[in-house]
């Protein structure tokens, strides 16, 4: 039996009232504690689910007065909404508010998560029609601007959101352009096998998809609204609404000057959660969980990880909160397998482990040109990932195996399986000197991974 540490005392502050802070903030109470609890968040909204802003709130099916997140328990808190806290001082225990105030804590969880990044140039990001899609405000902008039927709209990225706006748009009935850099949509996070596959889905939905390409600039007209973006490749595409979809750099501006381990990639913590400062060292009583968190996987060693996926802020709030209230010895570790799921182009796509980091891949259940298949994912030798189209349910025997550092390629003996396993290069883009699993740009719901250099703010 565990001891609780302090389970019933003291005040908690959780700064990111969204997902990871909702359910660590059940968690908490789950575990015991009993004392004062507050969450912090910028936004004015209760926590909301955000995969239904670029698939079902997109395409009209939902509303986002439809989509805050369930409640699991009471949780007998302090809400301080619409506030966004701007400091951190670790030394005298306190979180500054943009507004002056001071919140004590005695405990803190950091779950302020990732932003969508803005298009890079001031003069064509403020255009009236370029548009980014991290929140419901975002999503409601981007709603009504769709609702004016635009003749084109241009979607900047071909990672999971950008496919995802896409094919909403294309269910709107609205003409759209993906540009993308990488030589297929989803390259980055799956590999260009996969990403062949996606080309397909694109194409067929009617998506002029532009490959190896890059938009140089966003120009309007005399009245500040979009009407043009000019491409690397020379030619122009005509749009009156933009989705700027390429990426999403995490929420640590307000931990400038606290001594711990963050920056633009995120918050260093060790796989109990606990935030690490610039030295490496775990600091007392600050824990991290959620899209900010970056840690050792005890699967995967030798990278922290980054993950945007709904599955792992959920594992991560929960390991957070338990480890908050309970003493070292009896920390419990995060090592919940990444897990993420996509619906795009009326595809369901579901994926455990990190297919990032492999070298190979190979088709192990269905093929690539039937509409349901499976893809098992190894770097040297080991399988780290698979990815389900249209099969979901496979997946949980590909994870066990994962799990067990099974060989790659897998035997599994699967009845639609081809009679003979072909792994081929996965085809990662490396970039000159990247090993596998090595540090790239990654699309909001894509893992980074890079080698622990923990990086303080100055
Ligand atoms: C459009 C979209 C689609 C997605 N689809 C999928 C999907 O299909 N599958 C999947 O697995 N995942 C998906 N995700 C990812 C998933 O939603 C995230 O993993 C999840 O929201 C992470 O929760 P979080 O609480 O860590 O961070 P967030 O949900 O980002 O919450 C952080 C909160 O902290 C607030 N905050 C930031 N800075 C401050 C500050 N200084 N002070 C106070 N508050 C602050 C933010 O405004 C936000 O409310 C999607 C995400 C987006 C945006």
């Amino acid at each position: 039996m565990s001891t609780p540490r302090r389970a019933g005392a003291g005040r908690i502050v959780v700064v990111g009232a969204s997902l990871a802070g909702l359910r660590a903030a059940e968690a908490l109470r789950d575990e015991g504690f009993g004392g004062d609890l507050t969450l912090i968040g910028d936004e004015p909204h209760e926590p909301y689910d955000r995969p239904p802003l670029s698939k079902a709130v997109l395409s009209g099916r939902l509303t986002t007065d439809r989509i805050t997140l369930p409640r699991v328990r009471n949780i007998d808190a302090r809400w301080l909404l619409g506030t966004a806290a701007t400091r951190l001082d670790i030394p005298g225990r306190q979180v500054v508010l943009a507004d002056g105030r001071r919140v004590d804590f005695d405990r803190l969880l950091i779950a302020t998560g990732t932003r969508a990044r803005p298009w890079p140039d001031a003069a064509g990001g403020g255009l009236a029609g370029v548009h980014t899609l991290r929140g419901r405000d975002d999503a409601d902008r981007l709603r009504t601007a769709l609702a004016t039927g635009p003749r084109r709209v241009l979607v900047i990225g071909g990672g999971f959101t950008g496919g995802e706006v896409a094919s909403g748009c294309r269910e709107l009935g609205l003409e759209v352009t993906v540009v993308q850099r990488g030589a297929a949509p989803l390259a980055s996070a799956l590999g260009g096998v996969i990403g062949g596959v996606a080309t397909g889905w694109h194409r067929a939905a009617g998506v002029d998809l532009r490959l190896h390409t890059t938009v140089r600039a966003l120009e309007g007209d005399a009245h500040g609204r979009l009407r043009r973006a000019r491409l690397s490749d020379g030619t122009a595409v005509d749009a009156e609404v933009a989705v700027v979809a390429t990426g999403a750099p995490a929420n640590t501006e307000w931990l400038a000057g606290s001594g711990l381990a963050a920056d633009h990639r995120g918050v260093v913590c060790d796989g109990g959660c606990r935030a690490l400062g610039a030295d490496g060292a775990a600091v007392e009583d600050v824990f991290v969980a959620g899209d900010i968190a970056r840690w050792p996987h005890p699967l995967f060693p030798g990278q922290l990880l980054r993950l945007d996926h709904w599955d792992n802020a959920v594992a991560q709030a929960r390991t957070a909160a338990y480890n908050m209230t309970h003493a070292s010895p009896d920390h419990r570790v995060h090592r919940a397998l990444p897990a993420f799921w996509s619906n795009q182009f009326g595809v369901n796509l579901k994926s455990v482990g990190l297919p990032h980091l492999a070298d190979q891949v190979a088709v192990t259940q269905g093929a690539l040109d039937e509409s349901r298949f499976v893809a098992a994912y190894g770097l040297r030798g080991r399988l780290v990932a698979a990815v389900a189209v249209d099969s979901p349910r496979v997946l949980d025997g590909y994870a066990a195996l994962i799990e067990a550092r099974a060989p790659f390629p897998p035997v599994l003996n699967a009845p639609d399986g081809p009679p003979q396993l072909r792994p081929v290069d996965a085809e990662f883009a490396r970039l000159a000197g990247d090993e596998p699993g090595g540090l790239r740009g990654h699309d909001t719901h894509t893992p980074a991974a890079a080698t622990p250099a923990p990086v303080a703010h100055p």
